[in-house]
């Protein structure tokens, strides 16, 4: 249940992304085919399958439908099985849902249009901060003493970007990621943040280079960082304390 809920607000999500720039339209129009502008049929809209059972094409014209509707889909749904494994169907839950969808439409919207608007992280910073009350207040320990490990990270993550947006003049990375790296802070706390920023380095590093190697990027190309933020979030989020204690168990 959890999965085909997650398939559906994954379709809502691709709507988003697409659309991000005339929101205000998202009720009025019915969902069309981009090429053709035919109406797109109920039985053709059900997530993530109908795009294989189409063949990947437009019923009508036959042109082409992105791969971006299934992969946002899938991640989608796998980030919210991934949530009630960890989590249940707790409050806490539900707000981690909400900060993932909206993690998930900053890394499609960042690799489409290399920036990220600040609104989504402004909105991810309010959900990260009701996350982090439920999950202190849950576990009875709100209070000044346990709030401090969040405002370390958030001078952290937030700290070390700035950092590098100004010292790199905003060629490495933009403004916008530095809010992403306040959104971290909260949402992971000290010194989980680390375990994230550690991922995205490690990951966007790699990638970058298999970029290169391929000849699909030069060194001189912007590779968008905000997935490799949003990915080391994740992984922090579910795996944080095994890594570190993985790491640690090494010496
Ligand atoms: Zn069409």
């Amino acid at each position: 249940m959890v999965v085909i809920f997650g398939l559906a607000v994954g379709s809502f999500l691709n709507v988003i992304i697409l659309r991000f720039d005339e929101l205000k339209t998202i009720w009025k129009v019915r969902s069309h085919c981009l090429k053709c502008k035919k109406e797109i049929r109920w039985y053709d809209l059900i997530p993530f399958l109908s795009y294989f059972v189409l063949g990947a094409k437009c019923r009508y014209c036959k042109k082409p439908i992105s791969y971006q509707y299934p992969i946002v889909e899938g991640l989608t749904a796998l980030l919210f099985a991934c949530i009630y494994y960890h989590y249940g169907l707790t409050w806490q839950a539900l707000l981690l849902a909400i900060i993932a969808s909206i993690l998930v439409v900053i890394s499609i919207y960042d690799m489409l249009h290399y920036e990220v608007p600040d609104i989504l992280s402004y909105l991810g910073i309010l959900f990260a901060l009701g996350f982090v009350f439920v999950k202190l207040y849950s576990a009875s320990s709100l209070n000044w003493e346990s709030i401090i490990p969040y405002g370390y990270a958030i001078l952290a993550a937030g700290g070390f970007l700035g950092f590098l947006v100004i010292i790199s003049k905003e060629k490495w990375m933009g403004a916008g990621d530095i809010l992403l790296g306040i959104l971290m802070g909260i949402l992971l706390g000290m010194p989980n943040v680390l375990t994230a920023l550690f991922v995205a380095f490690i990951s966007g590093s790699l990638i970058g280079l298999i970029l290169i190697a391929g000849r699909k990027k030069t060194i001189k190309d912007a590779v968008p960082f905000g997935p490799f933020l949003v990915l080391g979030t994740l992984v922090a989020l579910f795996w944080g304390e095994k890594l570190i204690n993985y790491y640690f168990g090494i010496f």
